[in-house]
């Protein structure tokens, strides 16, 4: 078996204008950077291609596409998106390598040449089918899955252990059940700020969509102040959510013909999860090394992709760790 398939080629950050002219916002411009780092010392392995954007219409609505195609070009529309996505929509190139990069991967693992990938991608998790928020305009991550399907990979497993919940995710996925989502995150998070978007991270709501929710309380906050916003379910603490998130892999709804991990580091204790899950390099070989033992389980490819992060020595040395376990655990 080959190496794992990487793709991080500079083209999936290609905007439709020079760099220079746009104002970056956030955390983007490290985003990139932490791209340019890994590429020095990982070799791309898998083929730069780029989708259509109508490629994105498998996830996301008609009208949306159309709104951000126009946004690109400088004329009006209307549309439903956060201030953090209001430069994203200069990258629809950058968007379309970052589908083809998946496509290419998912081509690979159909014929069998590779059987894990880690795939450079602008931020997926929060993109709902006609909405937008936290860094995430399109679903880089759901279209891939869609298009694994039409490659005979029915059922599909996504893994999220970004620090916030992936809401966008389980929204295009709610009530299928050919894709099942295991997504542990903070259970309140004021930096997302959005108690709506937060109801929809909790283990009652998770369940009745057919997806698995962990979410993750502050050392700082108790029941009453979980109940108090109105939060249903159980929730987690520090010390007990990585043996829940091995319950939930051990208690699949299907058995996967794909998994998919949506890579966040935000949730390490030196970067937003200081008081939440507390994570350190330990805890995320962990993560990875559970899911990759399923994966084995199961024969099933594995296709990884970076998530949220925002100190760059935390989120560089994570998915080194990362990728040197796609390429060396189990083998
Ligand atoms: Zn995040």
């Amino acid at each position: 078996m080959e190496k794992i398939g990487i793709y991080f080629h500079p083209e999936t950050f290609q905007a439709v204008k020079p760099l220079g002219e746009i104002e970056l916002t956030g955390s983007l411009p490290d985003f990139e950077y932490r791209r340019g780092v890994i590429r020095g010392s990982h070799q791309d392995t898998l083929e730069l291609r780029s989708t259509g954007i109508e490629q994105f219409t498998s996830v996301h609505d008609g009208e949306y596409i159309d709104s951000i195609v126009k946004l690109s070009r400088g004329e009006k529309a209307e549309i439903t998106i956060s201030m953090e996505c209001q430069q994203l929509y200069y990258f629809i190139p950058g968007y379309e390598y970052s589908l083809g990069g998946v496509c290419a991967a998912v081509d690979t693992m159909k014929s069998a040449s590779k059987e894990r990938a880690y795939c450079y991608a602008l931020p997926s998790h929060h993109a709902y089918p006609a909405k937008g928020h936290g860094y995430c305009l399109l679903n880089t991550l759901a279209a891939g899955v869609r298009y694994a399907q039409s490659q005979g990979f029915r059922n599909n497993l996504i893994v999220d252990w970004d620090h916030h919940h992936g809401d966008g995710t389980q929204t295009i996925f709610e009530y299928d059940r050919t894709v099942h989502q295991i997504s542990i995150h903070s259970a309140i998070d004021i930096y997302m700020g959005m108690m709506r978007a937060h109801k929809l991270g909790t283990t009652t709501y998770g369940e009745k969509v057919g997806h698995r929710n962990i979410p993750v309380l502050d050392v700082h906050y108790d029941e009453a102040f979980f109940n108090e916003c109105e939060m249903e379910g159980e929730y987690y603490r520090h010390d007990t959510c990585l043996a829940r998130f091995r319950e939930a892999l051990e208690d699949l709804p299907f058995a996967p013909d794909m998994i998919w991990i949506f890579d966040g580091h935000d949730a390490h204790r030196e970067d937003l999860g200081a008081d939440v899950a507390r994570w350190d390099y330990d805890d995320f070989a962990l993560l990875t090394k559970a899911v990759l033992d399923i994966s084995r389980k199961y024969c099933c490819p594995v296709l990884s992709m970076p998530g949220g992060g925002y100190r760059n020595h935390v989120s560089l040395q994570c998915m080194n760790q990362h990728i040197e376990l796609l390429e060396t655990y189990g083998k």
